[in-house]
């Protein structure tokens, strides 16, 4: 059993990453298993390496610890284009010219089912279409009609048809860099990493991932995605909630012990007494995940975290 924790270090982690991070070592730990970190850093405009230094202050902090070395999506260049060749070889992708205003125009509805965006019209795609001449290109993936379907550890039946729900995806953009669906897919698989536990934001992207995992026959991983923390407004925390983050709350005197007590108690695992993490791992289980959004009230935060 291996795990992973995949974060990209675009700011400080906050409550909601280390609570992914956290499930994901107990997850790991409790099985016995492996924890290994990736830093997801394709996107170069808006990663830092100060955040990858936070990253690893944060973590160990609240008592996660990981196996081997650390892997960077910056440099995995060339895995990704041999990932790229063999679909290329398959047939399964082409480029694409459209801009983004070019899909929103020609599609049908500003956002496909997913709300990630408007469905690809299919502009490009070859026999009938093509990419302009010239202009910077894509490369755009054809996924296999018909649902998708996979067993999440936390939802349970899952799945779409992805020609449906988002139509051929961008597999590497046109600046030449991998996208995250690919990047994830390859990654995942080169660190043998059989247990994917992530925030259920992700949980739409999870039947794209599956069709690459087909279409470059690698064996694909066991995902559960977890609920996200959201905020009294409704919205998921992020990482524009200052206050939240794990820099912030350490700085600002609050022991790691009651971070961990809260962040169990969002996940339903404990009552919220301060408590390390490795007091949680005898008899976790994603059975006895909270599969609702903890809300997170602006009062309990400053009660629980003052220092
Ligand atoms: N790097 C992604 C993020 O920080 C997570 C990727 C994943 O867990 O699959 O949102």
């Amino acid at each position: 059993m291996r795990g992973r924790f995949a974060p990209s270090p675009t700011g400080r982690l906050h409550l909601g990453n280390a609570r992914s991070a956290l499930l994901g070592w107990l997850q790991a730990r409790a099985a016995g298993g492996e924890f290994l970190l990736r830093v997801e850093d394709l996107d170069r405009a808006r990663c830092r390496p100060e955040h990858v230094d936070g990253l690893y202050r944060d973590l160990t902090w609240l008592g996660l610890d990981w196996d081997g070395p650390v892997l960077f999506q910056s440099e995995r260049a060339d895995a990704y284009e041999a990932a790229l060749a063999s679909l290329r070889a398959a047939g399964r992708v082409y480029p694409c010219s459209c801009t983004r205003q070019e899909v929103a125009r020609a599609a049908s509805a500003p956002h496909g089912p997913l709300d990630e965006g408007p469905l690809y019209p299919g502009t490009c795609r070859p026999p009938g279409g093509s990419a302009r001449p010239g202009a910077p290109a894509a490369l755009r993936f054809r996924p296999r009609p018909g649902v998708t379907a996979f067993v999440d550890g936390v939802h349970g039946q899952a799945g779409h048809d992805v020609r449906e729900a988002v139509g051929d995806f961008v597999v590497r953009r046109n600046d030449g860099v991998a996208s995250y669906q690919l990047a994830v897919v390859v990654d995942d698989a080169h660190q043998g990493i059989t247990h994917v536990l992530r925030g259920d934001d992700l949980l739409t992207s999870t039947p794209r991932q599956l069709q690459l995992y087909g279409a470059l026959g690698l064996q694909p991983p066991a995902f559960a995605h977890v609920p996200l923390l959201h905020g009294e407004d409704g919205r998921r925390l992020a990482k524009r909630d200052g206050a939240t983050t794990l820099a912030g709350l350490r700085e600002a005197g609050v022991p790691a012990e009651r971070v961990v007590g809260l962040l169990s108690r969002w996940s339903g695992l404990t009552d919220g007494r301060p408590c390390r993490a490795a007091e949680l791992v005898p008899g976790f289980s994603l059975q006895r995940l909270q599969r609702s959004p903890a809300v997170v009230s602006a009062g309990e935060l400053e009660y629980t975290l003052r220092p």
